[in-house]
């Protein structure tokens, strides 16, 4: 089974790197799908919806910063029923506690500077670290990326956006709360999903304000197409009694809509990857039987367990999933169900970060998932990773992601099949410099993620390191 899987793993991972650029990282599952019909099957078509659960729009809330306000707002929040993303900083903050209640958390930069006042390895640290920061603290994969102040770009300088894009795919953000980002600087890094924000005001919300701005959606949908995902964000200032039954007026009268899809940042952002992603075709058309092929990105690559919604073109009265019978809903003629992921290809359940700020050769980790990664650079051009199987079980699908700054080429996962109880492996890569003047100067930080399957449940564990400093001139 696992020899199949693989298999077809690599085999998928070859396919889709022509197709889309930003994906070359990505491993993929493979489910069968029969559906049973009393009608003719022979013109029927099965599609992806583009919003989860067929429904019309996704709609989401986005609020910045450590904030303890959020948590208030949370308790609002899960009153009406209303998912939602906090956009986190590396400070001191109840983590695990913003990820209670039907919200999660994303990334918004190490210390929330003007990213574009910085060297290229100073902004690549500032949105690279965040990462593994929230997700060890959390056991929880983050997939979006939220700019501090909202500053990507600067006029002084027309390749710092293109820049901090090409920085966050390889980080492997792909959902990102800027729309304008996403329009200008991520073109041909296709599964980059947004959404339209409306902010009713920060520290006096107004109903008046949010239903113009709704209204002017609605009614217009072109926009639908790309980002079906309307958002309430952006700060929890509100200070007075009034200003918070406002906000709870608006999460009252917008809660509970049975064609929208409440959702966090977090599940809108994996299941628009799944939907721009997967590969559908069919195995075989017989008079009331259709069997269908579904290959989707791991949950562990795309960021959360979120299902998958299909749409059959006709009424089915058996929906089969892997050969086990799955529940389906039918409307207007149609059949909707969901491929939910299998559990080797499941989001970790533990996260562990190690880094290594003196580049020391010689590990010293403390010990929270069974693989223990530890990152260093030798002789200033080899990057050495070394990992230890502390379990007392196999290790299996062992993915090795190379997060690394843009003074390197980018370098693609490594496969490793197993390691044995005990066992050490080192893995050494040489670095190979960019030729941009540009990227060179400031203190490289570089990032290893090792995705990998412990008795079958997965885990995660990162390891960093630093290069040395090349001081930038006149600064
Ligand atoms: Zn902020």
């Amino acid at each position: 089974m696992i020899t199949y899987l693989r298999f077809t793993t690599i085999a998928l991972f070859l396919l889709v790197l022509s197709a889309a650029a930003s994906d070359i990282d990505n491993s993929y599952y493979t489910t069968e799908v029969i559906i049973k019909t009393k009608s003719e099957t022979k013109h029927a078509s099965l599609m992806a919806c583009p919003v989860y659960d067929n429904k019309n729009i996704a709609f989401s809330m986005r609020w910045d910063d450590c904030n303890k306000n959020n948590f208030k707002m949370q308790d609002l929040m899960f009153k009406y029923g209303i998912s939602g993303t906090f956009y986190m900083n590396g400070r001191n903050y109840d983590f695990r506690k913003a990820c209670e209640k039907g919200t999660d958390i994303g990334s918004h930069s190490m210390t929330h500077p003007r990213l574009t006042n910085f060297n290229n390895n100073q902004i690549f640290w500032e949105v690279a670290e965040i990462k593994p920061y929230l997700e060890s603290r959390t056991d929880k994969p983050v997939n979006s990326y939220c700019f501090s102040y909202g500053n990507y770009s600067d006029k002084a300088n027309k390749t710092v956006g293109y820049d901090i894009a090409e920085m966050l795919q390889r980080i492997g953000y792909h959902h990102n709360a800027y729309l304008g980002f996403i329009m200008k600087y991520t073109k041909g890094k296709d599964s980059v999903s947004g959404y339209r924000q409306i902010s009713p005001g920060d520290r006096n919300p107004s109903m008046a304000k949010f239903e113009k701005e709704l209204n002017k959606l609605l009614n217009n949908q072109y926009w639908k197409k790309d980002n079906p995902n309307i958002s309430i964000g952006v700060h929890v200032w509100m200070k007075t009694p009034d200003a918070w039954k406002n906000m709870e007026g608006i999460l009252k009268k917008y809660s509970k809509r049975q064609d929208w899809w409440y959702c966090t940042q977090t599940d809108y952002a994996a299941y628009r990857k799944m939907f721009k992603l997967v590969k559908i075709s069919n195995i075989s058309k017989k008079a009331n039987q259709v069997e269908y092929k579904i290959i989707l990105p791991y949950a562990s690559d795309v960021g959360s367990n979120q299902p998958l919604t299909l749409c059959y073109s006709g009424n089915a009265i058996e929906v089969l999933v892997n050969g086990k019978q799955v529940k389906f809903k039918s409307e207007s003629g149609k059949t909707f169900f969901d491929i939910i992921p299998p559990s080797f290809a499941e989001v970790p359940k533990l996260i562990s970060y190690e880094t290594n700020p003196q580049n020391n050769p010689t590990p010293n980790i403390r010990k929270k998932t069974a693989l223990q990664p530890w990152l260093y650079i030798k002789d200033n051009g080899y990057l050495v990773l070394s990992m230890k199987n502390s379990s007392p079980g196999k290790l299996t699908n062992i993915k090795v992601k190379y997060i690394i700054p843009l003074m390197y080429k980018h370098k693609k996962a490594a496969i490793i099949s197993e390691m044995p109880p005990g066992a050490n492996k080192i893995i050494t890569e040489n670095l190979v410099l960019n030729n941009r003047n540009s990227d060179k100067y400031g203190t490289p930080f570089l990032l290893c993620q090792v995705d990998y399957l412990n008795n079958g449940t997965p885990e995660r564990a990162y390891a960093s390191t630093y290069g040395k400093k090349i001081p930038q001139p006149g600064k």
